[in-house]
């Protein structure tokens, strides 16, 4: 029988802020272990958690990025139970009122529905020693900011889900919400997957993999799953709900506990913090500061700019540089040219150089002037190159590049006629074989031309007079 998998994602995001959620103590990652850790985050008796308005403004960025609507109410619950990374024996979160809810992302032409987007803190993390029989609690985590992201059930194959989290971590770091750094766990996912007889409705028990850190993982858990279900179906067996782990080394889940030993968090209002209101202007000004998303830049690449959605694909991939390829356009709006020489050209110089956009030497006003150069034909489509690269590694201007380096095309039509003779004087057996049908041999001797005059010839002439000559 062929089964179908049936998908939800829980995604948990830590938010760019500078200090944690509840307390002053700094958010960032590494470090030495418990040393940005206060009475607040590590749950002494007595403090008193206050809420920090920048996590509160990015969940509701969260929220606009991913098409959910923002609610001007929302309140903090607290979830409870026993482990040894959190030492207050409950986690904040929100429960009954999250802050957003309802969020529409389309991936691979299907919408994919989010349920809802709530703020909670993070946990601490547990370090294992093996060699000691050993475990370390270190707090630094405790009350990091986190946005939960949950979707429906609503994907049935692995590149939907794989395109999901990409196209999700793309935004929050357009939207400047959270770094997306799933090998630093900034970004992790959970998957609740079961599988179902094809032509049916119902849906199967379903397995939840817990804190999957990389899209490759994600796909190699998902597949494993199906297939392990997939089996247990087959001989007759029965699905149990439970929790599984993903071994990255070995490539399969394991269960860490089944539904009979799953938590009864006892969820009840949090008594510390009052519930957040959002006033409809405070929305309207987040609202205002949102960035273009990409996927809204990739529909004006394809649809307006005439790219190929590979090529924009390329471009949207990182904010920075699509925000230079934009402020290009918008100077001199030569679409194609201009993702020519960024995808190709300043794509090579960054990797050689291990370079970053932010530190680009040249302005995108500079990039526009080159790219008008070599559209109104002052430098070929070769020499543009060769300035980028020289303005990559300089921050010269493109026109004195061009004039330094003998880049700028001649229009010496006389030099060039001279030129043309003399390569045609040379090659008398060349152009004998062009009158007897080699239509070939006008790239050889176009080559010959080039040898002499460099880089900086209008080959487009150079080739008129050629074939004008030897007719
Ligand atoms: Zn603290």
């Amino acid at each position: 029988m062929k089964y179908i998998p049936v998908i939800g994602l829980e995604i948990h995001a830590e938010l760019l802020t500078k200090s944690k959620v509840f307390c002053g103590c700094a958010n960032e990652f590494g470090g030495e272990e418990n040393t940005r850790v206060c009475p607040v985050c590590s749950g002494m008796p007595g403090t008193l958690p206050v809420v920090n308005q920048g996590a509160v403004e990015l969940a509701a960025k969260a929220g606009f990025a991913l098409g959910c609507t923002v609610n001007n109410y929302s309140a903090f619950d607290r979830k409870n139970y026993f482990y040894p990374d959190l030492p207050k024996a409950y986690q904040i979160t929100q429960f009954q009122y999250p802050i957003c809810s309802d969020g529409i992302v389309r991936v691979c032409g299907k919408d994919i529905r989010i349920n809802r987007i709530h703020i909670e803190e993070d946990a601490g993390k547990l370090i294992h020693d093996d060699a000691e029989g050993i475990s370390m609690a270190d707090y630094n985590r405790c009350g990091v900011p986190l946005i939960e992201i949950v979707t429906e059930p609503d994907f049935r194959c692995v590149e939907e889900v794989q395109a999901f989290v990409e196209e999700i971590a793309r935004r929050l770091k357009y939207a400047d919400v959270c770094d997306a750094r799933m090998e630093q766990g900034s970004l992790r996912v959970d998957v609740n997957i079961s599988i179902m007889p094809e032509n049916t409705k119902e849906f199967g028990t379903r397995a939840e993999i817990k804190n999957l850190n990389s899209v490759r993982a994600i796909g190699r858990a998902i597949e494993y799953e199906i297939t392990r279900q997939t089996n247990i179906l087959e001989h007759g067996g029965r699905v149990t709900q439970e929790t599984r782990r993903f071994n990255d080394r070995s490539g399969e889940t394991a269960s860490l506990r089944s539904k009979e030993e799953a938590h009864d968090y006892r969820y009840f209002p949090e008594p510390d913090i009052p519930p957040v209101f959002i006033s409809e202007e405070r929305l309207d000004r987040i609202k205002a500061e949102m960035p273009e998303m990409p996927n809204v830049r990739f529909e004006r690449y394809t649809n307006e700019y005439g790219l190929l959605e590979d090529e924009a694909r390329l471009i949207v991939e990182d904010k920075a540089f699509s925000d230079f390829y934009d402020e290009t356009v918008g100077i001199y709006p030569a679409y194609k040219e201009t993702s020519n020489l960024m995808l190709v050209e300043l794509n090579r110089c960054l990797n050689d150089s291990n370079g970053k956009m932010s530190e680009i030497k040249f302005t995108p006003q500079m990039l526009a002037e080159l790219v008008s150069m070599s559209d109104k034909r002052i430098v070929t489509k070769n020499a543009a190159r060769d300035i980028l690269a020289i303005m990559f590694e300089t921050g010269s201007n493109p026109e004195s590049i061009a004039r330094e380096n003998n880049l700028v095309m001649s229009t010496d039509t006389d030099e060039l006629e001279r030129i043309v003779e003399q390569v045609i004087a040379q090659n008398a057996d060349g152009v004998e074989s062009y009158k007897n049908g080699n239509e070939k041999i006008i790239g050889f001797l176009m080559g010959q031309i080039i040898r002499i005059l460099g880089k900086s010839a209008d080959m487009k002439k150079a080739k008129e007079i050629l074939l004008e000559k030897i007719k």
